[in-house]
């Protein structure tokens, strides 16, 4: 059986999503209650839901805040999160979450849930490539918010893993900020950071 991933269409053995993929979705489900977090920051001092805004008796002021902040915060992330959260435990036969708390626990409840399904989303689950783009978007709008761009990592080499028939693997390899380890997107195999120097020194057509 062949098949390919949902997101980069790169061929795969089985399942839905490839191993690269799936190690960046589980990496952004991990980020993002953080980011809801840092969305906070955003919000004027003082403000509120919007429901708490309604019955005032006074003429409106402009909102104070930005509402692409409002939308993330108060039910964009945590309502997408639970929707795919209740699609995945459908598709396995299970109930539906129960949808407690406030935002912040229902973000941090919904991606850690999806975090530690990753496996078999990966495996057995056909729409992984789409709830994997929508994570990635939602985290590309939070971050755009933020005015931090995603750290795009230190190129430190190609991956020289040999496979059964000779092939040198050849995936290029990024160091990210704090990263202690680096798994290979494509053959995942893992490179301990006392590796990275040797790295280095293996390469096969490096210039400097
Ligand atoms: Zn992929
Ligand atoms: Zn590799």
């Amino acid at each position: 059986m062949s098949a390919e991933c949902g997101l980069c269409e790169r061929q795969l053995e089985h399942g839905f999503l490839c191993p690269g993929d799936t190690l960046a979705l589980g990496e952004r489900l991990e980020r993002i209650p953080k980011l809801y977090e840092a969305l906070g920051a955003f919000l004027a001092p003082g403000a509120r839901p919007v429901s708490d805004r309604v019955s005032s008796g006074h003429a409106t002021p402009p909102l104070p805040v930005n509402e692409a902040v409002l939308d993330l915060r108060y039910g964009g992330i945590a309502l997408v999160l639970e929707s795919w959260r209740s699609d995945v435990q459908r598709s396995r036969g299970w109930g539906e979450p129960a949808i407690e708390g406030s935002v912040e626990r229902r973000v941090l409840a919904a991606s850690r849930w999806l975090g530690m399904s990753l496996e078999w989303i990966a495996a057995s689950y056909p729409a992984a490539g789409d709830l994997a783009r929508e994570v990635r978007e939602m985290e590309g709008a939070a971050l755009s918010i933020l005015g931090v761009l995603p750290d795009r990592g230190r190129r430190i080499g190609q991956c020289v893993a040999v496979d059964p028939s000779g092939v040198i693997c050849g995936a290029v390899l990024r160091h990210y900020t704090g990263q202690t380890r680096i798994v290979c997107p494509w053959c995942t195999c893992v490179y301990e950071s006392r590796d990275f120097a040797n790295l280095h020194l293996l390469q096969p057509d490096e210039a400097a």
